[in-house]
C-alpha cells in the first residue's frame, strides 16, 4: 500500500518533521540524496510507520495520489536541484511543499514555474527549530488554496496548539507563507536585540550578577513579557560553564552570527519603502558585534563618559527597563506588521494579520502571550494601520514612553549602546509627529536638483528659483 505523505531531506528538520507526521497517524515515505541518512533514520525509527526509499523513482511511486511531498532540504540551489529531480516523475495535481527557510521571491518563481506543469507548490514557513519540528511547529503555508486544503489536516495535526487552535493557517498565494516566516525571523532579531540591551544595562549600570539577572527575567516572564525568548533568557543566566564554573554567558564571545533572514526582512523594507528601523538596527547590531577585533582596538583609543549612577532605586530602574522593553517590542511588532501590510498590497496576498498573530502564538521562536493582544487588535479593526493606534497598545505606549525615555537617557549618560531602544523611541516620536522636518529636505532637493515640492496651503507641484534675488 502507498504512503500518505513523503518527506525529502533527512537532516534534523526533515527527520523530526517526518516523525511528527507519523506520530499523528499518517504513513510516511522518506528520501534523502545521500542514502546514509535514510539508513540512519530507519535505524532510529523502529516501530514507526516510516518507509525508507533510496531513489527518487522509488520514493515517488511509494506515495498515494495526489502525491504530497514535503521538501526539507537546504534553501536555494539544493531546493531547485531536488525539485528538478522529482518533476519528471510527478503527475498533474501533485503537491510539492517547501518547508525550508526559502527566500520568498524564489517561492514566487517556483510556484509559477511548477503551476505551468500542473503541479501545486506550497512554500511554507516552519518555525520552532529541531524541537518544534518534532513536537509542534508554527506553520505558515502559502500557495494554491485548493492544494493547501488537501494538506491542511496534516499541517493542523502536526502544528503547535494554543487553547486548542492549530498554529497553521493558510497565509496566502505563492510567496506569502515564506514572506511571513521571513518577517517572523526579523521580529525575532529585534526581540533578541531588545532583550540583550536590557541585560546589558542591568549588568553594566546596575551591576546585576547572572543569578540576579536570572531572577529578573524569571519574574518578567510572569507578566506582560511572558514569552519563549524571555523564558530561555532566564534559563541561560542560570547555566554555569562546566570548565570554569563561571556563568555560561560570561564565557561566550560577544560576536553574533546570522543566517540572513533578518537581512532579507530589512532588504524587503527598503524595496517596499516601509520604515523598519528596529529590525534593521538589530541586524546592524549583529554586524557591529562581529567587528570584535576592531572594537577591542577602538576600546583602547576612544573613551566614553564617566559612569553616572541612575536616580531611583535598583528596583525602580529594573521596572523602567521592563517597561522600555515592552514598549520597544510593541513598536517593533508594529513595524513588522506594517511591513506585512505593505507586502500584501504589493503582491496581492490579502494577508490576515489577526490569523498571522494567532499562529505566531505557539510553536515558533517569537511565541508570546502578547500575540493574543495583537490578534484582538486586528479583530477590533482588521484595517488597523499601525498596532500603536489600537486602544490596548496605545495605552501601553503612552504610559510606558516615560520609562523608555528615562532608560535611554541612563544609557546615553553611561555610554552604554542601546540602538534598539533608541530607534524604537525615534519611531514612536516620528510616527506621532504631525510635522516632520522633511519640508527642509524637500527645499534642499528642490534647491540642488529642481526635484520640486508640494505646498501646505494648495495642491500642485512647485519649483522655486532659489538663487533669484
Ligand atoms: P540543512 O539546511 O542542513 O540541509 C541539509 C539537507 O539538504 C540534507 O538532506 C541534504 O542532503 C540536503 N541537500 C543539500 N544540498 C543538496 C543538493 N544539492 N541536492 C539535494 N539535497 C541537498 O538541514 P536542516 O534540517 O537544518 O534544515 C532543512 C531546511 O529547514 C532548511 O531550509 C533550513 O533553513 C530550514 N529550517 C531549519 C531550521 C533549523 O532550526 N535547523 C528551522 C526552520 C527551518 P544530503 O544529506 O545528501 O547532503
Amino acid at each position: 500500500s502507498k504512503q500518505q505523505i513523503g518527506v525529502v531531506g533527512l537532516a534534523v528538520m526533515g527527520k523530526n518533521l517526518a516523525w511528527n507526521i507519523e506520530s499523528r497517524g499518517y504513513t510516511v515515505s522518506v528520501y534523502n540524496r545521500s542514502s546514509e541518512k535514510v539508513d540512519d533514520m530507519l535505524k532510529e525509527s523502529v516501530g514507526k510507520q516510516i518507509v525508507g526509499t533510496y531513489s527518487v523513482e522509488e520514493f515517488v511511486s511509494s506515495l498515494e495520489s495526489p502525491r504530497k511531498i514535503m521538501l526539507m532540504v537546504q534553501a536555494g540551489a539544493a531546493t531547485d536541484a531536488t525539485i528538478n529531480s522529482l518533476l519528471p516523475l510527478l503527475d498533474k495535481g501533485d503537491i510539492l511543499i517547501d518547508g525550508g527557510n526559502t527566500y520568498y521571491k524564489d517561492t514566487i518563481r517556483r510556484n509559477k514555474e511548477l503551476s505551468e506543469h500542473g503541479i501545486h507548490f506550497i512554500g511554507t514557513g516552519v518555525s520552532g527549530g529541531e524541537e518544534g519540528a518534532l513536537t509542534g511547529p508554527s506553520i505558515m503555508p502559502g500557495g494554491q488554496k485548493e492544494a493547501y486544503e488537501l494538506v491542511a489536516p496534516i499541517f493542523e495535526a502536526i502544528s503547535a496548539k494554543v487553547n486548542g487552535d492549530a498554529c497553521s493557517i493558510y497565509i496566502g498565494p505563492d510567496g506569502a507563507g515564506h514572506y511571513v516566516k521571513m518577517v517572523h525571523n526579523g521580529i525575532e532579531y529585534a526581540d533578541m536585540q531588545l532583550i540583550a540591551e536590557s541585560y546589558f544595562l542591568m549588568k553594566n549600570v546596575l551591576n546585576l550578577s547572572a543569578d540576579e539577572l536570572h531572577e529578573v527575567f524569571a519574574e518578567w516572564n510572569k507578566g506582560e513579557l511572558d514569552s519563549y525568548l524571555i523564558e530561555i533568557t532566564a534559563d541561560i543566566f542560570k547555566k554555569k560553564d562546566a570548565e570554569t564554573g563561571k556563568p555560561m554567558v560570561d564565557v561566550i564571545l560577544d560576536k553574533a552570527g546570522q543566517k540572513g533572514t533578518g537581512k532579507w526582512t530589512s532588504q524587503s523594507a527598503l524595496d517596499l519603502g516601509t520604515p523598519l528601523p528596529i529590525i534593521t538596527e538589530s541586524v546592524f547590531a549583529r554586524f557591529i558585534s562581529s567587528l570584535k577585533e576592531e572594537r577591542v582596538k577602538a576600546s583602547k583609543v576612544l573613551s566614553g563618559p564617566a559612569p553616572v549612577l541612575p536616580e531611583g532605586s535598583k528596583e525602580e530602574v529594573i521596572e523602567a527597563i521592563r517597561r522600555a522593553l515592552y514598549m520597544s517590542k510593541i513598536a517593533s511588532y508594529a513595524q513588522g506588521f506594517a511591513q506585512m501590510r505593505a507586502a500584501s498590497e504589493e503582491y496581492d496576498w490579502n494577508l490576515q494579520y489577526g490569523d498571522i498573530a494567532m499562529i505566531f502564538r505557539g510553536g515558533c521562536i517569537i511565541r508570546a502571550q502578547f500575540l493574543q493582544k495583537i490578534k484582538e487588535a486586528y479583530d477590533r479593526d482588521p484595517g488597523l494601520l499601525n498596532l500603536m493606534l489600537d486602544e490596548y497598545f496605545k495605552e501601553i505606549v503612552e504610559s510606558y514612553q516615560a520609562a523608555l525615555r528615562e532608560v535611554i537617557s541612563i544609557a546615553v549618560k553611561n555610554g552604554v549602546p542601546v540602538p534598539g531602544f533608541s530607534t524604537a523611541l525615534s519611531y514612536y516620536d516620528s510616527y506621532r509627529t504631525e510635522t516632520l522636518p522633511a519640508n527642509l529636505i524637500q527645499a534642499q532637493r528642490d534647491y540642488f536638483g529642481a526635484h520640486t515640492y508640494q505646498r501646505v496651503d494648495k495642491d500642485g507641484t512647485f519649483h522655486t528659483e532659489w538663487l533669484e534675488d
